[in-house]
């Protein structure tokens, strides 16, 4: 089986050395790969062309570096150097961007503005660098003129080459004579001034079209080497009012045979703007949801932001959020500024280097190994995804994800719950795809505030009539009613749980089981705090439901009219977190096969593989940035066997420490008596 497979199918440790121009006369390439193999690489990515070519190219227009010694070939080097040490090497190129000198020569190839100026880039850069200018992605610069003319140098003349990154998923906004056209062609009017007004799929599809050259390039001329394509699984803003839609995965894989993503843990914005805590682990999610790709690449710079790409992030805080990476299923990329000799901070070499160190103790393991969820998430590409993402993580459910273009009954009949966030895009047909996995005997959570938003599933809610949205809400608070009690023994002792935002009022049917109530604001935003005479609860108990369950068929609905995935997301409160665990406990309910035992800083992803159960940890307990990785004690799980299923082995990868388990009426209790930044356990039937 593995003979047939080609490299970039096996597992990969992947670093990237982004070249300065000026490391060019202190290249060495063999410490290069022996450093890299040393760091604990099977492959490295490294600059070839584009902006800039690491070899004397032969390409009208490609800009050679002129740092590089006449005579020499960096990438030719570098081939060498790391084949010998069977290393794999990634060309990096980039052709969003040329020197003036060919803006001269080749005015019409270069990005422009509304008035028709021309786009620089880093004119105050200090220096004396000659001027950049941004290209257009529909102009011959980015495409047959050099972009696909040098890659056709590199295939002809470097066959070696293991694969190719085209760092070019996203294509700049530009109102030259050719997008104009272009512009009037596809949509019917004039292409508008401002790029926030431009339609939704405009720069996407003009960049799909430019990837689409490169890639009926590759897979005819050299069909076993990689090309990866960039994806962002959910919208972008840009600010300025613009907001770039989520890509469309499906569609991205298809003009590429490797997916890629950025989970950018970025410092530099401060400590009130840092990333989800849990975001590579839902890029790879959502990087995993097309069929028929390896797994997906997480690429994490090693560096807390752009303008600091001169260090490393803070050690603990890159090895937990790498971790997520491979914890996901993903294939890992360090990607660092400069190479060994010009990186001043020493001390992320170390970083990668361990965390290499890790990947390759679960790495075989992990091979093809696909994730043994129960729950599958539906995603739009919003908010209230990512906080129910966020809320399962936190609660150590493990969890599938599908997008609505990928919707189908098949897939959702994988798994007893399947949860609709509040903002789904309904497909066509998916009302009769919903009430037939119900009827089946699904169970589904909904969680939503509009009746027309709801319209194609309205019939399955377990509602009668209008669902009526309300208006924005503050010192307002759910209740938890007699039927609830499962909520309270989770929760503790306490009837209120906080609440903000929008609630769908609605009327429950007459056998649906309501399990939380409305209690409705006691004071406008501007008196709430005072004067506490007057905050009595104006309606203390109401019957608008707020969680409710009914049956259809053979299967049940969670409807949810208020948004607990935004309150999680917004305001992080553990009564949030606590509930969505526990609308995930009282769905699944005797099926549920795993049961962790961690603190919430803690996150699980499990895998199946043969007769193999894989558990991961990654530890991010601790106040972010992490300064140091919070050892955890006593990690407890207990999982059902199936029937027959004989434990022969529990073991704990990483770490390699000892994991004392138990097997009671079928069920496997271990405990790992120490976590520090990650582990997986090993479950051998
Ligand atoms: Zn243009």
């Amino acid at each position: 089986m593995n003979s047939q497979r080609l490299w970039w199918q096996m597992p990969l440790r992947i670093i990237q050395f982004n070249l300065q121009s000026k490391d060019a006369p202190l290249m060495d390439a063999e410490k290069i790969a022996r450093e890299s193999e040393e760091m604990g690489a099977n492959v490295i990515t490294i600059n070839a062309g584009g902006i800039v070519a690491w070899y004397p190219s032969k390409v009208r227009f490609h800009y050679v570096n002129e740092y590089m010694e006449d005579g020499r070939d960096i990438l030719r080097e570098i081939l060498n150097a790391c084949h010998a040490r069977n290393i794999k090497v990634i060309a990096r190129f980039d052709f969003a961007m040329a020197e003036d000198y060919i803006y001269h020569q080749n005015p019409q190839w270069f990005a422009r503005k509304p008035d028709g100026s021309l786009i620089p880039r880093g004119n105050d850069r200090p220096g004396l660098w000659r001027r950049l200018y941004t290209t257009c992605i529909n102009n011959g610069y980015q495409n047959e003129e050099v972009g696909l003319a040098v890659i056709n140098e590199i295939l002809d003349n470097y066959g070696d080459v293991d694969g190719i990154f085209w760092n070019g998923g996203y294509s700049s906004s530009c109102w030259c004579g050719v997008c104009q056209e272009k512009y009037l062609k596809k949509y019917g009017k004039p292409i508008p001034e401002k790029a926030s007004e431009f339609e939704t799929d405009w720069l996407a599809s003009c960049n799909t079209e430019s990837t689409q050259k490169y890639w009926d390039l590759m897979r005819t001329k050299a069909p076993d080497k990689l090309f990866t394509r960039y994806y962002f699984p959910f919208k972008l803003d840009l600010g300025a009012n613009m907001t770039l839609p989520a890509d469309n995965i499906n569609e991205r894989s298809k003009t590429g045979n490797m997916l890629c993503t950025e989970a950018q843990d970025v410092l530099s914005h401060g400590q009130k703007n840092l990333p989800e805590w849990s975001e590579p682990a839902i890029r790879m999610k959502m990087g995993r949801t097309v069929e028929g790709l390896p797994s997906p690449i997480g690429i994490i710079h090693a560096q807390p932001g752009m303008d600091w790409r001169h260090v490393g992030l803070p050690v603990p805080e890159f090895l937990y959020w790498s971790a997520q990476i491979k914890a996901n299923g993903g294939a890992h990329w360090s990607t660092l500024t400069g190479f060994c000799d010009t990186i001043e901070d020493k001390r992320i070499l170390d970083g990668v280097t361990r965390l290499n160190q890790m990947i390759k103790k679960v790495e075989d393991d992990m091979d093809e190994a696909n994730c043994a969820s129960q729950v599958q998430l539906l995603s739009d590409d919003g908010t209230y995804v990512q906080g129910w993402a966020d809320g399962l993580i936190s609660n150590h459910i493990e969890f599938d994800m599908m997008t609505h273009y990928q919707l189908e009954l098949e897939k959702m009949k994988r798994y007893p719950v399947v949860v609709v966030p509040k903002g789904f895009v309904f497909p066509e047909d998916a009302g009769r795809l919903f009430e037939e996995y119900v009827a089946g005997g699904g169970h589904l959570i909904v969680e939503g505030t509009s009746g027309i938003e709801l319209s194609p599933i309205l019939h399955l809610l377990g509602t009668e009539g209008q669902i009526v949205c309300s208006e924005q809400m503050v010192a307002t608070y759910q209740r938890i009613e007699p039927a609830g009690n499962v909520l309270r023994t989770k929760l503790g002792e306490t009837n209120l749980v906080p609440l903000r935002g929008r609630v769908g009022f609605c009327v429950p049917k007459s056998d649906t089981e309501v399990y939380a109530t409305w209690v409705p604001p006691f004071a406008p935003a501007d008196s709430v705090g005072a004067p506490p005479e007057r905050a009595s609860l104006p309606a203390a108990q109401t019957q608008v439901p707020l969680c409710m369950v009914s049956t259809f068929k053979k299967g049940k609905v969670m409807f949810l009219p208020y948004e607990p995935s935004r309150l999680f997301r917004e305001y992080g409160l553990d009564d949030f977190c606590i509930l969505i665990g526990a609308y995930i406990d009282i769905m699944l309910g005797e099926k549920k096969h795993l049961e962790v035992d961690a603190p919430r800083g803690v996150q699980t992803s499990v895998f199946k593989k043969d007769n193999l159960l894989l558990l991961h940890f990654v530890n991010g307990v601790g106040q972010r940035p992490l300064k140091e990785n919070i050892p955890c004690h006593n990690i407890k799980f207990s999982l059902k066997l199936e029937l027959g299923q004989q434990v022969k082995d529990v073991a704990a990868r990483i770490s390699g420490q000892p994991v004392y388990y138990e097997v009671n009426n079928g069920v496997l209790t271990a405990e790992l008596a120490e976590l520090g930044v990650w582990d997986m356990v090993r479950v051998e039937f």
